[in-house]
């Protein structure tokens, strides 16, 4: 048997034994905000031309060989804010198709200030799942965090996403240490009588964005600070959730903790990273040793089974686990705005 036909149809595994089935596909590397955890540097990094990032054509051709020959179960569109980019609504359209011909789920997260209005296209075309990004609830806060008047855009958003049915909406929060930590019991309260999932993110170290240690507040200190006013009980998590599940009594709303760089997930990580260039990431701080192109390779016609095979040999430069949080501020190439977050 050829070495193509053998991993046609088959499941992506890496050397850890750990299957794959989840891609994250960054739309744009462009950002209509400067958060400073994010992108601090804002002034090196105008985005790519339209030239130099996949087309809508070539995100479905290669959806579609993922939802397909290699399984995949999850996809999630990111950016960059991906709903900066023209037509994007139509993409999500039209990966509603695919979504009912495979088993497979989509979603997007988003730092929501284009939302607004567009909620209920959003819940009626392919999309299920919906993340929406938001590190302040005080106005004055969220201009100093993401350099934008736009806190009130994302709250309609919120509640439009909410109204839309999305059940629940996801509201991710990167706590960094004297710049949001005195708000995590305003955001447990944000989410009491909402169908509403509060994510407390732990910061996370890229080349760019200066992380210290000073600003990092693990998991179990952000627990603490909740559990001195509530009780927060544990709920049952898939073994490939990477988040940590609360509910609290009498509260509609859930409290989770995406704990990556305390309490790391990577042994059971299902998840792979295209950027809007096109380029393949087995791991968010993957070094790109394992880099494969899809540009390149669809503009050079290369075939599905050829492509499948790329993958499946880019998937064992997969690593065990991430180095840890010091070591990752040194890779000076990972930016979460190119490999997308
Ligand atoms: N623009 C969209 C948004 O704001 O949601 C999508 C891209 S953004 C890079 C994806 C997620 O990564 C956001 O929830 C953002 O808060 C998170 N993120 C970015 N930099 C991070 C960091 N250094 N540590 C932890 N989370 C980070």
């Amino acid at each position: 048997m050829t070495k193509t036909r053998k991993y046609k149809q088959m499941k992506l595994i890496d050397n850890f034994n750990r299957v794959h089935d989840y891609l994250r596909i960054s739309l744009t590397d462009k950002c209509n905000l400067n958060c400073i955890y994010c992108n601090p540097d804002h002034h090196i990094h105008f985005g790519f031309n339209n030239d130099k990032i996949l087309s809508y054509e070539e995100i479905l051709k290669i959806i579609r060989i993922f939802a397909g020959s290699l399984q995949f179960k999850k996809i999630r569109f990111t950016g960059g804010e991906p709903l900066v980019r023209r037509g994007v609504f139509d993409l999500f359209e039209k990966v509603k198709k695919i979504k009912d011909e495979f088993d497979i789920q989509f979603g997007i997260t988003t730092n929501g200030t284009l939302l607004k209005g567009n909620a209920l296209r959003l819940k009626n075309s392919g999309i299920e799942k919906l993340n929406i990004s938001l590190d302040s609830l005080q106005r004055e806060k969220f201009l100093k965090i993401t350099g934008r008047d736009n806190l009130q855009d994302v709250l309609d958003a919120i509640n439009e996403s909410e109204a839309a049915g999305f059940n629940p909406v996801k509201i991710n929060v990167v706590v960094i240490r004297n710049i949001n930590d005195n708000e995590i019991l305003d955001f447990v309260e944000f989410v009491k009588d909402r169908n509403l999932n509060i994510r407390f993110i732990e910061f996370m170290p890229f080349g760019n964005n200066q992380w210290q240690r000073d600003g990092f507040i693990s998991y179990k200190e952000m627990k603490d600070i909740i559990e001195s006013e509530y009780i927060l009980n544990p709920l049952y998590s898939d073994v490939s959730d990477v988040a940590k599940d609360f509910s609290i009594s009498g509260f509609k709303g859930k409290v989770s903790f995406v704990t990556s760089m305390s309490e790391h997930f990577c042994n059971t990580c299902s998840r792979l990273r295209i950027s809007a260039d096109g380029k393949m990431r087995v791991c968010l701080f993957s070094t790109g040793k394992e880099e494969i192109n899809f540009k390149t390779l669809l503009r050079n016609n290369y075939s599905e089974t050829e492509i499948i095979e790329l993958v499946h040999s880019a998937i064992k430069y997969k690593w065990e686990k991430h180095p840890e949080p010091e070591e990752l501020a040194k890779l000076e190439q990972n930016n979460m705005l190119t490999i997308g977050g």
